[in-house]
């Protein structure tokens, strides 16, 4: 297929650092579960097993609770000093 993947190998990176536990207040840990807007990334793309995408979703969902990811990321700060 001619179509362009971001992700060329999909595993599960957790999996492959036998992680069982995905701490919320590691950011480091999901970091690359997230899009530059903040928004979880699909399975599909990361590659990430159910079980650690679950896992990967609820960390998340849990540091947005705390502020530690935003729940929603403003056009004007994705591109900063934008015309409009
Ligand atoms: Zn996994």
């Amino acid at each position: 297929m001619a179509e362009k993947r971001k992700f060329k190998k999909r595993y599960c990176k957790y999996c492959e650092a036998k992680i069982d536990y995905i701490d919320y207040k590691d950011m480091n840990l999901y970091k690359h579960s997230l899009s530059e807007r903040y928004k979880i990334m699909p399975r599909r793309l990361t590659g990430n097993c159910k079980v650690h995408q679950d896992m990967v979703t609820d960390a998340i969902k849990r540091a947005r609770h705390i502020a530690l990811v935003p729940y929603i990321v403003d056009r004007k700060q994705v591109t900063q000093y934008s015309l409009d």
